[in-house]
């Protein structure tokens, strides 16, 4: 594995931050996290923009409108992404980080051709419809059941947790093909348009004042057979690789965000006084080192993508290692607001220069906890760790 970045990766970064500077100077604020039809609108207007320069889908496929450029590529665009303080995937994670990607390895060409060039386009969000009220971290005991008929599956059951479902137009859904109690054997993965009949979308409001999430009821949805990824029966294979990419690479933007804020904590412990204290010192540069050090794994966990095509096991790792960080990086911006921390509205410094940053500081504190749960929780990323990396016993 070689660390370094090749003269064409240079080339293509120098491009894109050339593109970035003229750009990103020109949106406009970003709208309120309690807006969504806003914030869709600003995300994928966004993406648009990426699309007709020619810099989305960085390491998707040609055919799906993608670049075909490796996933190191990608690495160089999310760095320079971020330096530039240019929108990040926003309402539509799900379609660009691991649907799309998951449609690009185990979709056929025409699925291939029909759903990942209008995700890039910023034309189509997707959300996630995979745990249900009795199936989270033990998956495949989920219970949404799909009948077939005809060309058709018909689904009933429901979902929960669905992330951003109030403004998406596709699902990446889990349903049971097989027999009751089939498990693993018996799950199928499909795309399901959300504005088919019997679909009902109930928001869950969080305690960081925003839907982020919704209950689905699905009462007799038909999905043509044709949005089926993978074989029936087969979709616990084509979930296992939806994961990879949601644990293995997913998080990577969400990495060089918390690097920035790193330096913005510790420009607040510059403003608040704070910055001499040992203590304080101490933790900013355990937090920095340990960031680095996932930068290298991200880096590593990468290469082996572009071998493989799916980013493997290191995945895990890094997301349990990452959200864990993630909730240290935000206690300690909200314990050198003090007080402050504890307010909604946005504060001025006392010294004059201006806010302080504590309503971000708030939220990131607030949504680092749903970190070490989304995407499988620390626990089960312990298990995972231990039984398929350590080969240690079950249990
Ligand atoms: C912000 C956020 C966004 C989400 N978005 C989506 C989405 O878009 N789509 C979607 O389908 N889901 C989504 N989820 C759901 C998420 O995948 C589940 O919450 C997660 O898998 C845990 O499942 P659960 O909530 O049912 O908890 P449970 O599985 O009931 O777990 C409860 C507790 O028991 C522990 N536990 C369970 N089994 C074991 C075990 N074998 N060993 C040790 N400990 C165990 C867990 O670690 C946890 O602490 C989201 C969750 C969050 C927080």
């Amino acid at each position: 594995m070689d660390l370094r970045y090749t003269d064409a990766e240079e080339a293509f970064r120098a491009e894109l931050r050339a593109w970035l500077a003229e750009v990103v100077p020109t949106l406009g604020p970003r709208p309120a996290l309690t807006d969504w039809p806003a914030r869709r609108a600003y995300d994928t207007s966004w993406q648009g923009m990426l699309y007709d320069a020619g810099y989305a889908g960085i390491d998707w496929p040609v055919e799906g409108g993608g670049r075909g450029a490796s996933p190191v590529e990608q690495l160089v665009y999310l760095e320079e992404l971020e330096r530039a303080h240019a929108p990040y995937v926003g309402v539509n994670f799900v379609g660009l980080l691991h649907a799309g990607p998951t449609i690009a390895v185990e979709g056929t060409p025409e699925q291939r051709a029909r759903f990942l060039p209008p995700i890039l386009k910023g034309e189509q969000v997707w959300c996630q419809g995979f745990s249900e009220p009795d199936a989270g971290s033990d998956l495949a005991a989920l219970r949404t059941r799909a009948v077939r008929d005809g060309d058709e599956y018909v689904v009933t059951g429901s979902k929960i947790w669905t992330s951003h479902a109030e403004v998406a137009d596709l699902c990446e859904l889990l349903v049971r093909t097989g027999e009751e109690g089939s498990r693993h054997s018996g799950i199928t993965w499909l795309a399901m348009e959300m504005d088919r009949p019997g679909i009902e979308i109930r928001p869950l409001e969080t305690i960081g004042r925003s839907t982020e999430f919704a209950e689905l009821f699905l009462d007799g949805v038909r999905v043509p057979v044709g949005n089926r990824v993978g074989e029936e029966n087969d979709g616990w294979r084509v979930t296992m690789v939806t994961l990879s990419f949601e644990r293995g690479t997913a998080f990577v933007g969400e990495l060089l965000q918390s690097m920035e804020e790193l330096r913005r904590i510790r420009s607040l412990a510059r403003r608040v006084g704070l910055w001499d204290d040992p203590e304080v010192r101490h933790r900013t540069g355990q937090l920095g080192a340990e960031l680095d050090a996932l930068w290298a794994l991200t880096r590593r966990n990468v290469s082996q993508a572009a071998r493989t095509g799916v980013p493997g096991l290191g995945g895990s790792v890094f997301k349990l290692a990452f959200s864990e960080l993630r909730q240290r990086l935000a206690t300690l911006g909200l314990e050198l607001l003090g007080s402050a921390g504890l307010a909604w509205d946005e504060l001025e410094a006392t010294d004059g220069s201006g806010p302080i940053g504590n309503t971000r500081l708030l939220e990131q504190w607030i949504g680092s906890f749903s970190r070490t749960i989304a995407a499988g929780t620390s626990q089960i990323q312990r298990n995972i760790v231990a039984e398929r990396i350590l080969g240690l016993p079950k249990g």
